[in-house]
């Protein structure tokens, strides 16, 4: 990751440019952040203009020092400990010291911080705020197993740790078909692990909760017990009688 050093005195910006970079932070704003609640800082303020700083230097691990001296050049009596970190709070995608950064095995340095991205909000933000805001927040499956806290919604198991009834075996999130008998999109999804996701087949419809209300299949009647089948035969029969003309 390219890195921009402490470098002091050499940093201002023109106002116009200034001025482009926050309405470029706005468009991006209102296009991918407002709708998760992420805040959007005041025109002319020290947040916006550590924004922007960082707009520019996006993907660029950014000495605090740095930013600073480009508040300073704006705002002459701007204070020395400029707490960058708090627009991470806000739900901006920015890395802050010992942050893992995302594909590459190292953390953040110490005094630096990088802006990851503006088309998405910090991962940890995103997740709190879909998880408030349920399923019908969720864009793609990614987001949907988000809601569900990376969890199968059959038995709670968490992706990429040990399942809870095969221990030695790794959880793996599938899509999950809530009535089969109906296309597989979002809103007739839910994760489920792998385990889950096999042993019920298609023979099983789910409610969002992963919980069976329905069977989908003659297979689970098949395999019943004679008492129930019958019990089922009586039951149809009722209903058709009922249904006759
Ligand atoms: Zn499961």
């Amino acid at each position: 990751m390219k890195k921009l050093d402490k470098q002091v005195g050499y940093t201002s910006m023109p106002l116009s440019e200034i001025e482009k970079w926050y309405k470029q932070l706005n468009k991006e704003y209102s296009l991918n952040l407002s709708k998760y609640g992420v805040k959007f800082p005041e025109r002319n303020s020290i947040k916006a203009l550590w924004l922007i700083f960082l707009r520019k230097n996006k993907g660029t691990l950014v000495h605090k020092d740095t930013i600073s001296s480009f508040v300073a050049s704006i705002k002459p009596n701007a204070g020395k400990d400029q707490q960058v970190r708090h627009l991470a709070s806000d739900g901006w995608y920015i890395l802050n010291k010992g942050d893992k950064i995302p594909n590459k095995k190292s953390t953040v340095p110490s005094g630096y911080h990088v802006l990851i991205t503006t088309e998405s909000p910090k991962p940890t933000f995103l997740f709190n705020s879909l998880k408030r805001a349920g399923r019908i927040a969720a864009k793609n499956f990614n987001e949907l197993k988000a809601v569900y806290g990376f969890r199968c919604a059959s038995c709670g198991s968490k992706e990429g740790e040990p399942h809870f009834l095969e221990p030695d075996k790794k959880t793996q999130l599938q899509q999950g078909h809530m009535n089969p008998s109906k296309p597989i999109t979002l809103d007739n999804l839910i994760p489920q692990c792998q385990i889950c996701n096999q042993s019920y087949q298609d023979d099983f419809v789910f409610d969002m909760k992963g919980r069976v209300v329905a069977v989908a299949s003659v297979k689970p009647v098949l395999k019943a017990e004679k008492e129930i089948q019958d019990e089922i035969l009586n039951k149809l029969q009722e209903l058709r009688e009922r249904n006759l003309p």
